[in-house]
C-alpha cells in the first residue's frame, strides 16, 4: 500500500562565489566541492552581482547555452530540476507564478525557513532581493564563508533554504585573515566595500586606458582568486560537516572576472565570454 505521507523537503543551500570565473575555479583543483558531482562549465545570465543574484532568486541557475532548443522549453527543464534539489515531486515552471521568487515559494507554498547571508553590500538587507526571506544578513566582513557557515543554524520543524553570497573571490580576492593593508592596489581600480556606490557602477574598472594594466599585477590578481577558491575548498569542508541530512548544495557564481584579457579587468559593463563563464556544481551528499 502507498502511503500518502509527502516526505519532508531537502534542505536546499545555494552557495554563489561572487566573481569566480570557471577556469580559475578548475586551476584550483578544489577536491571537497567536487564530491557534490562533476563541475560544468556554464554561462551567467547577467555580468554583475545585483541582476545576476536577481536571476539565480528567480529560480534560473546559469544556462547552459544550448542550441536548437526553445527558451521555453530550456526553463521548463531547468525548473524540473528543483523537484531533485527539493526532494519534491511536483515542482513546475507555474508553481513559481506569480511572484516569481523562489524565496517565496519555499517559504509560502513548502513551509521553508529562508535565510540569506551575504557579502557585498549591493545585495544588502534593503534591497528588493529581501523578499521572501525570514533572515537577510549582511556579514560584517566581505570575504569570510567560515563565519557563515558557523553562523548557519537549522530549523529541525521545516526544512530550510540559505544563500551564501561569497566574498572572498571578488576583487581583491584577499582571505579573511589577511590585514587590508596587505590587500593588492590597483591604481584606478576602486576599493570595493567602503562605498557602495563603487559596486553599483560595476565598481572596478575606471582604468581609462590599456598602458595602466601591469601583466605581471594582472596575473598576481588571477592567483589570488584562485587561492581564494582554494581556501573556499577548506571552508566547504566545513560547510559539509555543519549541514543535516538531506540536503542539497548547489556551488556557482554570480559572474566571471576579467584579468586583462583584450583589455579589461573586472565585471560589470564588460562584453567579454570571461565575464560570462561560470562553475556549476551540485548534488547530495548524504
Ligand atoms: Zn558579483
Amino acid at each position: 500500500m502507498k502511503s500518502s505521507a509527502k516526505p519532508t523537503p531537502n534542505n536546499f543551500v545555494l552557495v554563489v562565489f561572487d566573481s569566480c570565473r570557471y577556469d580559475t575555479f578548475m586551476a584550483a583543483r578544489p577536491r571537497t566541492i567536487r564530491k557534490l558531482g562533476r563541475v560544468e562549465k556554464r554561462w551567467s545570465y547577467a555580468s554583475w552581482t545585483s541582476p545576476s543574484h536577481y536571476n539565480l532568486l528567480i529560480g534560473l541557475m546559469p544556462h547552459t547555452s544550448p542550441r536548437h532548443v526553445y527558451a521555453s522549453e530550456y526553463y521548463k527543464k531547468e525548473f524540473i530540476k528543483f523537484n531533485e534539489r527539493l526532494g519534491t515531486d511536483d515542482f513546475e515552471f507555474k508553481s513559481l507564478v506569480p511572484k516569481m521568487f523562489l524565496p517565496s515559494f519555499l517559504k509560502d507554498t513548502l513551509g521553508y525557513r529562508t535565510n540569506a547571508m551575504v557579502s557585498l553590500p549591493v545585495l544588502n538587507p534593503r534591497t528588493i532581493l529581501n523578499t521572501g526571506f525570514d533572515t537577510y544578513k549582511l556579514m560584517e566582513k566581505h570575504n569570510d564563508m567560515g563565519a557563515m557557515v558557523r553562523q548557519m543554524s537549522f530549523s529541525e520543524t521545516q526544512p530550510n533554504f540559505f544563500l551564501l553570497n561569497v566574498g572572498e573571490t571578488h576583487y581583491p580576492y584577499a582571505l579573511p585573515h589577511e590585514p587590508p593593508d596587505q590587500w593588492p592596489r590597483i591604481s584606478g581600480v576602486h576599493g570595493i566595500f567602503k562605498h557602495l556606490d563603487d559596486e553599483v557602477v560595476g565598481g572596478k574598472l575606471l582604468i581609462k586606458k590599456e598602458k595602466l594594466f601591469n601583466n605581471q599585477k594582472l596575473k598576481e590578481l588571477r592567483h589570488r582568486q584562485v587561492d581564494a577558491v582554494k581556501h573556499l575548498d577548506r571552508v566547504v569542508e566545513e560547510l559539509f560537516d555543519t549541514v543535516p541530512n538531506n540536503t542539497y548544495i548547489t556551488i556557482t557564481a554570480d559572474h566571471g572576472e576579467l584579468f586583462g584579457e583584450d583589455g579589461y579587468f573586472g565585471h560589470g559593463p564588460i562584453h567579454h565570454e570571461k565575464v560570462w563563464e561560470v562553475p556549476f556544481v551540485e548534488g547530495k551528499l548524504r
